[in-house]
């Protein structure tokens, strides 16, 4: 098999060549070799520990800049000094190239959280017929709803109901192949067959087989589709090749398809030929009764004022409002008690719940964003330009100018006297990334969190 990982190296240092004397190439990078592609990183082994340090002080950004223009699907390498090389292939075969279409084909899976069943699932108004969309699908997929199409905000149990019909239908038709995959492990995997086809005809085949040889495939988070063209027309393909063969489909996502933005017409009305169907943010009664059964599946004991105190506080994320839970009987537990009371969910969530404008400073917000992406507050407010380091600035500063009131010369001044355009740009860049890029919504959906404790 011939996937040519060696003549993208040479590339790499090609390119690496050219930022760096001559003398300085052949005593730090040229000796390197690659050992193995774990996770989309690149493993690399260096002759000495003194020239691994070499080139993590000197050369890192150069080499990473490198390696990720030349391998789209790999973002991040990982250099091993003998020792280090020696210890890691106690436990790992050294990389060979046919292993690629291994690293293709491992992304996928059917193996599904049981926690995520219908019985652990609580229905009420606001999930009423998407709860029985799914159910109908679990008990006869491609019958009835075909695609199946479900949106709704953050947390508010997609990803457990597609577990559910995954688990339903592992259970009681043992022979159906189910393929359940994220979007973002769908783009990756696509990323990775594209790149490595030129060369290699089977992993475009091996991807096309993986998605298309199944009897039920579900997609989570499709929004993050969006403006990827040449995804989106291979999932169209992959679409009318299901849909002819009366295999089942189940996409979710953020928004409902005409929201995704750049998602192309056809794509649309593939998606609006089935049932397209929203979950809304639950009523107080039905937030209660999941923090019930949360509670009983957990076997925590909580008292029903304590249950009421925490549904009140939260109405739109059913995960935070699960994390509430935790924290409350975590806090008597460590009080030694066997039940928590409306006085522990007080003190226990004390200081999550005060949380307003004032209390939010920027240092705070910086201080958060620094320990996040282990970047120092001189870098984080100064001028590198290196793309860690300027993402995390342009996040932060999304977030101050989110959760703040405060001008936009007064961000700028805080970011070493930069101008307002500056100020603007960042933060219009990272809102329009967090539609499109889920690495980005996940940090700033994780920032924020952080940041409202
Ligand atoms: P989403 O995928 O929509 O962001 P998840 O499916 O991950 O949300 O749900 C977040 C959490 O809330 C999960 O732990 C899930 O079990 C729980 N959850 C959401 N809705 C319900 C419900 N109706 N009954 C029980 N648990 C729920
Ligand atoms: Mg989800």
């Amino acid at each position: 098999m011939e996937i040519n990982i060696s003549k993208k190296w040479k590339n790499v240092l090609t390119k690496v060549s050219s930022s760096m004397s001559a003398v300085s190439f052949d005593l730090w990078l040229k000796p390197l070799e690659i050992i193995d592609i774990k996770d989309s990183a690149l493993i690399l082994a260096a002759p000495s520990s003194v020239s691994k340090n070499q080139i993590m002080k000197n050369f890192k950004d150069a080499l990473l800049d490198a390696i990720s223009s030349e391998f789209d699907y790999i973002a991040d390498f990982e250099i091993f000094s003998p020792d280090e090389k020696e210890e890691y292939l106690k436990y790992n075969k050294p990389f060979e190239e046919e292993d690629l279409s291994k690293v293709n084909n491992k992304q996928s899976y059917d193996n599904f959280n049981v926690k995520y069943t219908f019985d652990n699932f609580v229905v009420g108004k606001s999930n009423q017929f998407v709860y029985t969309a799914c159910r109908a699908v679990a008990e006869n997929p491609a019958t009835r709803f075909n695609p199946l199409f479900i949106y709704g905000g953050v947390g508010l149990g997609k990803t457990h109901l597609l577990h559910a019909i995954g688990n339903y239908i592992k259970n009681n038709s043992k022979d159906k192949k189910i393929v359940y995959v994220t979007c973002e492990n769908f783009i990756n995997d696509y990323v990775y067959a594209l790149k490595f086809n030129s060369t290699n005809d089977t992993i475009i085949t091996n991807f096309r087989d993986k998605y298309r040889n199944v009897d039920v495939l579900m997609i989570d988070d499709i929004q993050f589709i969006s403006e990827k063209k040449a995804l989106q027309e291979e999932f169209f393909h992959t679409f009318n090749d299901l849909y002819q063969k009366n295999k089942q489909i189940i996409i979710s996502s953020d928004r409902p398809p005409r929201e995704i933005s750049a998602l192309e017409e056809r794509l649309k009305s593939r998606f609006n030929s089935g049932l397209i169907q929203d979950i809304q943010k639950p009523d107080l009664e039905t937030r209660i009764a999941i923090l019930e059964k949360k509670a009983s599946i957990e076997k925590y004991t909580i008292n029903k004022e304590a249950i009421q105190f925490i549904a009140e506080r939260i109405d739109t994320n059913i995960r935070e409002m699960e994390g509430f839970l935790s924290k409350v009987i975590f806090y008597s537990s460590l009080l030694g008690k066997n039940s928590a009371t409306l006085e522990d969910a007080q003190e226990a969530l004390k200081n999550y719940l005060e949380t307003n404008k004032e209390s939010l400073s920027t240092d705070r917000i910086i201080k958060v964003v620094c320990d996040y992406f282990n970047v120092t507050k001189d870098d984080l407010i100064g001028k590198r330009k290196n793309k860690e380091i300027a993402t995390a600035r342009q996040i932060c500063i999304y977030l101050i100018t989110e959760m703040m009131d405060l001008p936009l010369t007064a961000i700028g001044e805080v970011f070493g006297g930069r101008d307002h355009t500056t100020i603007i740009h960042s933060r219009d860049k990272i809102e329009e990334l967090t539609k499109t890029k889920s690495s980005i919504s996940v940090a700033v959906n994780d920032l924020k969190a952080m940041l409202k404790d």
